[in-house]
C-alpha cells in the first residue's frame, strides 16, 4: 500500500496543527508511522487520500453503528441543512429527540444534550456535586470521561496510550478530588467510601470499558456499586458515551440490568454529529438551571442538523431488535475467526467482547482491569496493527481502544479481516 499522500499531509499538518493533529491518538505515536488521511467513508469502507480502501472497525470511534453516509442520515441532514444550521432557540425537533430516547434508556425522565460526551460527564458529574452537596468522585483506573480536569487522573485512551499519569493544568486541588480504584475492585470502592465518609458525591463508570481495550465488569461488580451508591447517597454515573445505543437500545442499562441514577451519552447519540447528552432521574435532573441552580449551557446544544442525524439513526435503531441482532452475531464471528487464527499462531492473545465491542491484547492472564491491559504486550500489538492497515483492516492505533463494529460489514469482510489477522501474525512473528 502507498501512503506517499499521507505522509506528505502529516508533514503539512504538523506545520499548523499541533502534532498534526485535532484529537492526539489519531497521530499513530503509540504504534508509530504516518497517521493515514481519510477522504471519505461510505457503509464498511474508510478512503484514504491515498485511494487506498480499508475496512473500518473504528466507526468514528462509535458513532458510524450501521456504517458511513447511512442514506437516511444523509438525506436528513441535507433537508435540515436548508432550514439554517442554528438558531439558538428552542425546537420542536429537540422534544422528538428527548422523547426518543426516554422511550429507548431506562431511568431517563429528563436529558439535556450537549455538543460532546466531555461536556456530558462534566455536566453529570456537576449536577451530582450541586445535588448531594457534596464534593469527591469516584472513578476508575483506565476509564476515559472526555478531557474535563477532574477525569483526567489515571484516564484510559488516549492518556494511556502516551502513558500520561498528571496532566500539567489539572490543579492539585480538583485531582484530589477525585479518587481512584481499579476497574472490577468492589473492595477499594468499599474502603475508598468508609474512609471518605459522607464525602462523595458520585460514582463514574463506564459500565462496560471501552478505553483500555474492551473490558467487562465481573459478575456482581456494578451490582456492589449500585447498592454503595443507593447506601451512602451517591450519584451513581454510567458513562454510556461508548455503550449508549450500541450494545442494546437502552445500552449497559438495559444490557447488563443494572439502574443509574444519571446516564450520560455520546457517539451514536449523534450519528457522527457533535453531540452529547445526561439524563437520568427527574428528581436529580431538576437541579439543572433554569429549574434548579446547578448552571449547564451551550450556545450549538440541540443544534438542529446534530438532533436530526441522532434522531434518524436512533430511529433506525429503535425501529426493530435486528441491527442488534446482526451486530452482535457478526462480532461473534468475528471473535470465533480471530480465536482461531490467534490460537494457531501460539501467541498468547485475550480478547474481550461484548455485543458490538471487542478487543485483542496480547496476553497470557485475562485482561480485567487498567494493570492486566497495560502489562500486555503491546509492543507487539503496535506490529500487528501496522500488519493489518498493509491489509487494508483499520483498526483502533492503540491496545487501550475497543475496537466497534459496524452493521454494514458484511460477511466477506469479516473473512477478509480474520484472514488479514493470520496473516499478520505469521509476518509479526518472523
Ligand atoms: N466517555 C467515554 C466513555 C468516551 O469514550 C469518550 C470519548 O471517547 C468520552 C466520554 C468523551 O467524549 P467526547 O470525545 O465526545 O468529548
Amino acid at each position: 500500500m502507498n501512503f506517499t499522500k499521507s505522509q506528505t499531509l502529516f508533514e503539512k499538518a504538523q506545520a499548523s496543527i499541533p502534532g498534526g493533529v485535532n484529537s492526539p491518538v489519531r497521530a499513530f505515536k503509540s504504534v508509530g508511522g504516518t497517521p493515514v488521511f481519510i477522504q471519505r467513508a461510505k457503509g464498511a469502507y474508510l478512503y484514504d487520500e491515498d485511494g487506498n480502501r480499508f475496512i473500518d472497525y473504528i466507526a468514528s470511534w462509535g458513532p458510524m453503528i450501521l456504517g458511513h453516509a447511512h442514506d437516511l442520515v444523509v438525506q436528513a441532514i441535507q433537508q435540515k441543512a436548508t432550514e439554517s444550521t442554528s438558531f439558538g432557540t428552542p425546537t420542536e425537533l429537540e422534544i422528538d429527540m428527548a422523547e426518543l430516547i426516554k422511550s429507548m434508556a431506562p431511568n431517563v425522565d429528563l436529558i439535556r444534550m450537549t455538543s460532546s460526551g466531555t461536556e456530558a460527564c462534566m455536566s453529570a458529574v456537576r449536577l451530582a456535586r450541586g445535588y448531594t452537596g457534596k464534593n469527591k468522585i469516584i472513578k476508575f483506573e483506565g476509564c476515559y470521561h472526555g478531557h474535563a480536569d477532574s477525569f483526567l487522573v489515571k484516564a484510559g485512551s488516549g492518556l494511556a496510550t502516551f502513558n500520561i499519569q498528571q496532566v500539567p493544568g489539572v490543579t492539585a486541588g480538583v485531582a484530589n478530588d477525585t479518587l481512584v480504584a481499579p476497574y472490577n475492585d468492589l473492595e477499594v470502592v468499599q474502603r475508598l467510601v468508609a474512609e471518605n465518609k459522607n464525602e462523595i458525591a458520585a460514582i463514574i463508570i463506564e459500565p462496560v470499558a471501552g478505553n483500555m481495550g474492551c473490558i467487562l465488569p465481573e459478575p456482581g461488580f456494578l451490582e456492589g456499586l449500585r447498592l454503595l451508591c443507593t447506601q451512602e447517597n451517591i450519584v451513581f454515573i454510567f458513562d454510556e458515551v461508548m455503550t449508549g445505543f450500541r450494545l442494546a437500545p437502552g445500552g449497559a442499562q438495559q444490557r447488563l440490568m443494572v439502574d443509574a441514577d444519571l446516564v450520560t451519552y455520546g457517539k451514536v447519540i449523534g450519528a457522527g454529529m457533535p453531540v452529547g447528552a445526561f439524563g437520568g432521574k427527574r428528581e436529580i435532573m431538576e437541579y439543572i438551571a433554569p429549574l434548579g441552580n446547578v448552571y449547564q449551557a451551550g450556545t450549538l446544544s440541540g443544534n438542529p442538523l446534530a438532533m436530526v442525524a441522532g434522531y434518524t439513526l436512533l430511529s433506525e435503531l429503535n425501529k426493530t431488535q435486528t441491527h442488534y441482532n446482526e451486530l452482535d452475531e457478526k462480532t461473534l464471528y468475528l471473535r470465533g475467526g480471530l480465536d482461531s487464527v490467534f490460537s494457531k499462531s501460539g501467541i498468547p492473545y485475550v480478547i474481550n467482547q461484548i455485543g458490538s465491542m471487542i478487543s485483542v491484547h496480547f496476553s497470557d492472564r485475562p485482561v480485567t482491569d487498567f494493570a492486566s491491559a497495560a502489562s500486555a504486550n503491546n509492543a507487539l500489538f503496535s506490529k500487528f496493527f501496522h500488519a493489518m492497515l498493509r491489509r487494508g483492516i483499520y483498526l483502533p492505533p492503540s491496545a487501550f481502544e475497543s475496537w466497534f463494529l459496524n452493521n454494514a460489514l458484511t460477511y466477506e469482510d469479516l473473512d477478509l479481516t480474520i484472514l488479514a489477522a493470520g496473516e499478520s501474525l505469521l509476518e509479526i512473528q518472523q
